[in-house]
């Protein structure tokens, strides 16, 4: 017996629900790619992407996931034999610093694990003790997607600047740009890279780089540069050239009415409606955790990002019984746990295109599935949520 039939919600952490409107924007004919409108929407993207990274810096748009938008953010200021260094916390600095490592780079870890931020003092402290300037780059992540957590850029910039280090400082918001501030030359960030498919609330294929005066200094120098990634190509004066290729017409038919409707919104009601919907998810796993079996993986409050929550399961009880009954019982798909948290956790995805129907569907959907799996559990999670949001969202 299943409730499941009628509108599927997709809780994963990206790819995220797109937006009817999005949709309905990429559907028709493709046009010319030499001259005509698709010119102005280029430039208008590229402006609007530097908008959103909050950058007087250039961007560039790729047709790829963020995978390829790591390697070009690498492969444009990096040489064979460069150090860098990669802040852990969670899996996704550790598999960017993976790509970086099979270029030739040699790749320094700042230990950190999967249940804390990375600590700004001991970013300080080994850029201090680099006394030759070796590391050349220093690779961080916004929000880990596996782990759930959020850093603090801001301090991170501080503290390479406290430091008085001069290696660039290069940060990954797929999982976080469009949903919190990100301010790129206020923070001290030299490159900065995302993709289209999470907060961004478009299909997958579009990953975007973007890169300020020293990044754009380094590149000059860069010994990994190649053809399809290379910034200066993408710089030339051809449209034909601002892809390497043919344009992915359609995609960038969606970005563009993706990008409207997150000004039209206002980018900061757009956080604040995160902030607040990723707190509802809180206050429900928070009372869920009173029964010991489930609690949150990223131990600090503050340290717990506004895109994608990680619920720990404990004391043996399965988080893909769970996901399965979400799935094929309710229609809810949850993120399962990846990297070191498999088969030990779901993520329930707070990102992009949500509202508080999605999230306390999706809420009421897990706290059914805990009581029907006999999973000891606080009662009264989806309550909790929905008390919450009641006291915060006025009249
Ligand atoms: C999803 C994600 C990536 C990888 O993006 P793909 O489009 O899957 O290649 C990288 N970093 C973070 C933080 C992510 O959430």
């Amino acid at each position: 017996m299943s409730v499941r039939a009628g509108r599927e919600f997709l809780a994963i952490p990206g790819p995220t629900t797109v937006p009817d409107e999005v949709l309905r924007a990429m559907h028709r004919p493709a046009v010319d790619i030499y001259s005509g409108p698709l010119l102005a929407l280029t430039d208008g993207l590229l402006k609007d992407i530097a908008r959103v990274f909050h950058t007087k810096g250039h961007a560039y748009i790729y047709i790829s996931n963020g995978h390829g938008a790591w390697e070009s953010s690498l492969t444009n200021v990096l040489s064979r034999g460069d150090k860098i260094l990669v802040l852990e916390s969670g899996r996704f600095a550790i598999g960017w610093g993976e790509n970086a490592r099979r270029m030739g780079v040699e790749v320094e870890i700042l230990k950190g694990d999967m249940r804390r931020a990375v600590r700004p003092a001991d970013v300080e402290a080994r850029l201090k003790a680099d006394k030759g300037n070796t590391i050349k780059a220093i690779l961080v992540v916004q929000i880990d997607t596996a782990s759930g957590v959020v850093n603090d850029i801001e301090a991170i910039g501080q503290a390479v600047r406290a430091a008085g280090h001069d290696a660039l400082l290069m940060v990954d918001a797929v999982a976080s740009l469009g949903c919190m501030p990100f301010e790129m030359d206020k923070w001290g960030v030299d490159v900065a890279m995302s993709g289209s498919q999470k907060g961004l609330m478009a299909p997958p294929g579009l990953g975007f780089v973007a890169a300020n005066d020293r990044a754009r200094a380094a590149h000059k120098k860069a010994g990994l540069r190649t053809p399809y990634w290379d910034w200066t190509d993408r710089e030339g004066d051809q449209h034909y050239q601002k892809y390497a290729g043919t344009p992915p017409e359609h995609l960038l038919f969606g970005l563009r009415q993706a990008l409207d409707l997150l000004f039209e919104e206002g980018l900061e009601n757009v956080f604040r409606r995160h902030r607040l919907l990723a707190e509802s998810v809180r206050r429900a796993v928070g009372t869920w955790s009173e029964g010991q079996a489930v609690g949150f993986n990223i131990v600090e409050p503050n340290e717990r990002c506004d895109t994608v929550t990680t619920v720990l399961f404990n004391n043996g009880y399965d988080p893909e019984a769970l996901r399965a009954y979400c799935n094929k019982q309710c229609g809810v798909i949850l993120g399962h746990g990846i990297g070191d948290l498999s088969g030990k956790a779901i993520r329930i995805a707070h990102m992009g295109h949500v509202n508080a129907p999605m999230m306390l569907g999706t809420l009421s959907v897990v706290e059914m599935a805990l009581n029907a799996l006999s999973i000891p559990h606080g009662k009264g999670g989806a309550q909790a949520a929905i008390d919450y949001l009641s006291q915060n969202v006025k009249a």
